[in-house]
């Protein structure tokens, strides 16, 4: 079982909820919202997922949810910080 679900009993601190708010953050669009532009709640959702696998072995489809979630943040992270670099 997801821990994070397991602790808040929440849909957006589990696999199925995150990935239904990745799916709707990015319907449509060209690349990933910038967290500014993302509710508290979704943030909170997507980002607190601990990458820990526990749901990769219970899709059915072979998905890793993890690493779609993963991929997510990075990206988002990525738009969030572009332009800035360590020089
Ligand atoms: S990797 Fe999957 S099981 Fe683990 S915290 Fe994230 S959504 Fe939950």
């Amino acid at each position: 079982m997801c821990p994070t679900y397991d602790a808040m009993r929440m849909r957006h601190y589990g696999p199925r909820g995150r990935i239904n708010l990745i799916l709707d953050l990015m319907g449509g669009s060209n690349g990933a919202p910038s967290p500014d532009s993302m509710g508290r709640r979704v943030v909170d959702g997507i980002f607190t997922c601990l990458h820990c696998g526990a749901c990769d072995t219970q899709c059915p489809a072979g998905i890793k949810i993890s690493d779609v979630i993963l991929s997510f943040k990075a990206l988002v992270l990525s738009q969030r910080f572009k332009g800035r670099g360590s020089k």
